[in-house]
């Protein structure tokens, strides 16, 4: 088991910088999430966590160990790909036994681990059967059963479920948390899948353009995202935005909304100029003596809940109601926001104020 620290560390490509100073701490034993869109530099920055790439400055330690400049073979960590890639002409048995025969462990210790594995994967069954036979969720249980039969400090996988169709993955991404959690081993897991992320993940790094936007509990970053971008990337549908012209005071608790005033938790630092209010649909709900006021423009079903769209003075909002809430199409309604969870973002910076 390991504790990963990564400090100040960047990555330039020729004069292309892929990860800017990024810095954070993944604690022995949690599933830890790289969470951002294509590009932002969630691969490199395992890489560089995993010995398959140097970087350019900074520090990498494993266990208090500056590893930075080590090869990955020096790491003691397995690495996942998201092609699994199995010797098809050897059985289930061969494959995961391969990396413990080449380092020249003892039959008896070999057969012993693989045993082992191979209870905490449940394919016991499969032990003699050949891989070219087997299901697509069986040869990912045989490649994972490969990676950790070595018993490495820590995992790495790269967007691991990101070749199966919905469903399955559903399942595999509650087997791969389960299997983590019966082990313990420190995981490191890159996904541009923000829902992925939140339920799998003890802790999540959002990034962006190679920055380190937010770093913590899935909770924490959903609750109270540090910028406007990890509030509309956390969270379908996305946080809502209300950009405005306004003033708050430090301590302040109430900003102005086209002429109504919006109560909002008390700010940490005053500002004058563009601010963006952030409310999350599922926090705003329809009141009809409310001053702030929308009109419905569409509503989507989904069960349980259902999606309305209203226009209002500042672009569209959408709620999150109750489906037993009855809602027409063009009705005015009166609009309430939950003080308690509304975001406020300085709009040139995007980085939250309160
Ligand atoms: P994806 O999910 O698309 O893989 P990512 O967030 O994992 O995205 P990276 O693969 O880390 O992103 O890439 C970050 C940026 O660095 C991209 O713009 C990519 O084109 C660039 N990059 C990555 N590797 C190299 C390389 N070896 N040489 C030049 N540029 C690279």
């Amino acid at each position: 088991m390991a504790q990963i620290r990564i400090q100040n560390v960047r990555k330039e490509f020729g004069a292309f910088t892929a990860v800017r100073s990024s810095t954070f701490t993944i604690e022995d034993g949690e599933f830890f999430m790289l969470l951002g869109p294509s590009g932002c530099g969630k691969t490199t920055t395992l890489r560089m966590m995993a010995g398959l790439e140097l970087p350019t400055s900074g520090e990498i330690f494993i266990d208090g160990e500056e590893v930075g400049m080590k090869p990955a073979s020096q790491r003691d960590i397995a690495f996942v790909f998201q092609m699994f890639a199995l010797y098809p002409h050897m059985n289930v048995r061969k494959n995961i036994s391969y990396p413990l025969v080449s380092q020249g462990m003892k039959r008896e210790a070999v057969s012993a681990r693989v045993a082992d594995v191979a209870r905490i994967l449940r394919i016991e069954h499969l032990l003699d059967k050949p891989v070219g036979g087997l299901s697509g969720g069986d040869r990912q249980r045989v490649a994972l059963g490969r990676a950790i039969v070595r018993r490495p400090k820590a995992f790495f996988m790269d967007e691991p479920l990101g070749a199966l169709d919905a469903e399955f993955r559903e399942h595999m991404a509650e087997e791969l948390r389960a299997l983590h959690d019966r082990m313990g081993a420190t995981t490191v897991y890159v996904t541009h899948d923000q829902l992925e992320a939140m339920q799998m993940g003890d802790k999540i790094v959002v990034m962006n353009h190679g920055v380190v936007e937010q770093f913590g509990k899935p909770q924490q970053i959903y609750d109270w995202p540090a910028t406007k971008f990890v509030a509309q990337f956390i969270g379908s549908p996305s946080m809502n935005f209300l950009d405005f012209e306004g003033m708050i005071g430090i301590g302040g608790d109430s900003v102005e909304l086209g002429g109504v005033k919006v109560h909002v938790p008390a700010a940490r630092e005053g500002r004058a100029g563009r601010l963006t209010l952030g409310v999350r649909p599922e926090h705003v709900a329809f009141r009809d003596d409310a001053p702030y006021r929308g009109r419905v423009s569409a509503v989507e079903y989904l069960g349980t809940t259902q999606i309305v769209t209203l226009s209002t003075e500042h672009g569209d909002v959408k709620a999150r109601i109750s489906s037993g809430q009855a809602v027409r199409e063009e009705e005015l309604v009166g609009l309430d926001f939950d003080a308690r969870t509304l975001s406020l973002f300085d709009a040139e910076s995007g980085k939250v104020l309160i």
